[in-house]
């Protein structure tokens, strides 16, 4: 798998043995293309009161016309643009916070962190935790007995799972919110891009990232309910985005990002391919190593996406043997991993500590080939049996050392 990105110095970008496109994505040359168009000639300030800045405006506005109408949002004004689902997810919770009162907010136990550290912060009481089962998938049924008692501020569930890609009942879950009146967020950062967004503009508030699907780091957006004048608690400073978001737009993101989700949208035919191949990934490797645990398997899921907990061996031993062979994993949320958190995520379905610290995320993405995900495979039964022979070796030098006669029976060595 090889993706030629045209930069201005038409490097070559290489991606192969790449499996952490839930982490990001590389952009579509595309969408690169669209960015070095709009830098070399729609850099103005869409703010500027000159003619270039008026002409950026336009494009702009046309940007966020294009972008609802892929959304389903009926009213572009509803659109904001941001740098990414961190900053969107950021502005709800410090939003609704400040006006919720007393009012509860509920979200579900499987959010991204960028959604649970500013819940946490911004509510006043801990946000109510919305149950999932061991599919990883938000319970309907206790949402619903919860909903006949209970009135919250918000609603928060995301719409396919960052780690398991278990798609979420969010189309449900929001239609309940609108039959009593009660606001719905929805972030949808691993859905738009990879399925079909254009249901989307009935959530009262939804999250998105560029980078997810091939447009660029840094750009994003949010979707406000319409009439929304104002964001608490969000960037200020500034006009722009009518006033809801202060900061010069960043027009060439802006244009990527609708670039990237074209390009994303054109391979919409593919995806029935796309997840046999991650399906076949996944029988080949359970064939060869045994007791391997595959999350969310009885759950509708991304087409990319598969979280395994190995049978044996910690995961950061995995993810070092399998980068040394070229191949890029993770064990989950790419801001967790590596700072000694076990998954949020795999806790919620059930999953014991030990089996958490054997967990793998692997994510693939549109430019990933047959032969990519079996390269995978035999790289996973390579070092399964690498970790295993050097697991062996280990007990066989600690027996070693046992069989020796001990120079301190009991009671006499040293310390004792
Ligand atoms: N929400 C979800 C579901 C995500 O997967 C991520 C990124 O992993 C984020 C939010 C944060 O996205 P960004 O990098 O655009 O801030």
């Amino acid at each position: 798998m090889e993706i030629f990105g045209v930069g201005g110095l038409g490097t070559k970008l290489k991606v192969k043995g790449y499996f952490d496109f839930n982490a990001t994505a590389p952009a579509f040359p595309a969408a690169v293309e669209e960015m070095n168009r709009c830098l070399a000639g729609e850099w103005y300030n869409p703010s500027g009161l000159y003619h270039a800045g008026g002409r950026v405006r336009r494009h702009l506005e046309e940007a966020r016309e294009v972008l609802a109408e892929r959304l389903g949002v009926g009213e572009p004004s509803r659109l904001v643009f941001t740098s990414g689902a961190t900053e969107s997810n950021n502005h709800v919770m410090h939003h609704v916070a400040a006006e919720a009162g007393e009012n509860a907010l509920w979200v579900s136990e499987i959010e991204h962190p960028s959604l649970l550290e500013p819940a946490g912060r911004s509510w006043g009481s801990e946000p109510v935790r919305l149950r999932t089962d061991a599919n990883g998938m938000v319970c309907l049924e206790d949402f619903r007995a919860r909903l006949e008692r209970e009135r919250p501020a918000l609603v928060s569930v995301m719409a396919a799972n960052n780690e398991t890609g278990v798609l979420q009942p969010w189309r449900e879950i929001r239609d309940l919110c609108r039959e009593r009146g009660i606001a719905f967020h929805c972030d949808a950062a691993q859905w738009i891009g990879k399925l079909n967004a254009r249901d989307f503009g009935l959530c009262d508030w939804l999250t998105g990232s560029a980078h997810k699907f091939g447009g660029l780091k840094g750009t994003g957006f949010l979707v406000v309910p319409a009439g929304t004048v104002r964001l608490y608690g969000g960037l200020c400073g500034g006009p722009q985005e009518r006033g809801l978001r202060a900061g010069t737009e960043n027009f060439p993101g802006v244009a990527a990002m609708l670039t990237a989700l074209e390009q994303a949208a054109n391979l919409a035919g593919e995806r029935g391919a796309l997840a046999s191949r991650r399906d076949q990934f996944e029988r080949a490797v359970a064939a060869e190593i045994p007791g391997l645990k595959i999350c969310g398997a009885g759950a509708p899921r991304l087409w990319n996406t598969t979280m395994m907990v190995m049978p044996a061996h910690r995961n950061l031993k995995w993810l070092t043997r399998l980068s040394h062979l070229g191949f890029s994993l993770s064990t989950g949320s790419a801001c967790s991993s590596g700072a000694g958190h076990s998954s949020h995520v795999l806790e919620a379905m059930g999953i014991e500590a030990g089996e958490r610290d054997r967990a793998l995320r692997i994510s693939g993405g549109w430019q990933t080939s047959e032969a990519d995900w079996r390269d995978l495979a035999r790289a996973l039964q390579e070092v399964y049996a690498d970790l295993n022979s050097s697991d062996h070796a280990k007990r066989r030098r600690r027996s070693i050392r046992l069989d020796k006669p001990n120079p301190f029976p009991t009671g006499t060595g040293p310390g004792t």
